[in-house]
């Protein structure tokens, strides 16, 4: 099994590269973002409660945000592995993932970080607000907010995991192929060593 974190800062181009890498490994994807978008769209109470948070750049609270994956993780196949994008975001969510991982005795192949400059994300971000209307990608100050949160609240989970040695950083700022090539790199070289030690 392939068992991915894929980390970075909003605008960092997880969603795009999560979206290749289940197509090329057949994995399960399971995005937090998304599933309270899909929430939202669907104008369930959850979707409600998830986008007075995410309108102000804000962190959804971690006990909706961790039941609603357990639930996604509980119900949802993934016989070949999974990538997890948008979680966890914080340290107490990647300690609810450990516990939730050992319960089903699964373990992390890898953390894969893309990094990406400021000044880059904002660009990125305020031009996917004008494609996708999204609320969170109109506004520069929300932009700004969520990046500040990122950078207090989810920078600490990569160390989490690379006390563990598992995290890796990819340079996130060539093109969707570059980029992508260099993951596939990572996780064969990862998934193929696992089995060599
Ligand atoms: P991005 O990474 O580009 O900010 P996402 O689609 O991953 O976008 O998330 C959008 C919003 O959904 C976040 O700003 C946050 O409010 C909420 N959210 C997503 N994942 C989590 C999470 N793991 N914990 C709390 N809130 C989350």
């Amino acid at each position: 099994m392939i068992n991915l974190i894929l980390f970075g800062p909003p605008g960092s181009g997880k969603g795009t590269q999560a979206q290749r890498l289940v197509e090329k490994y057949d994995i399960a994807h399971w995005s937090t973002g998304d599933m309270f978008r899909f929430e939202l769209s669907n104008h369930t109470e959850l979707g409600q409660l998830a986008k007075s948070y995410m309108d102000k750049g804000q962190l959804v609270p971690d006990e909706v945000t961790i039941s609603m994956l357990k639930k996604r993780m509980e119900s949802g196949k993934a016989t070949n592995g999974f990538i997890l994008d948008g979680f966890p975001r914080n340290i107490v969510q990647a300690q609810a993932l450990d516990t939730l991982l050992e319960e089903k005795n699964l373990k992390i192949t890898a953390l894969l970080s893309l990094e990406v400059d400021e000044e880059e994300l904002i660009n990125r971000l305020l031009n996917r607000g004008k494609v996708s209307g999204r609320a969170d990608d109109i506004n520069e100050e929300i932009i700004r907010r969520r990046l500040q949160v990122y950078k207090e609240e989810t920078t600490p989970v990569y160390n989490y995991y690379a006390e563990k040695q598992l995290a890796v950083q990819v340079n996130g700022m060539g093109t969707i192929d570059e980029i992508f090539e260099e993951l596939c790199l990572l996780i064969d070289d990862r998934y193929t060593t696992q089995f060599v030690y």
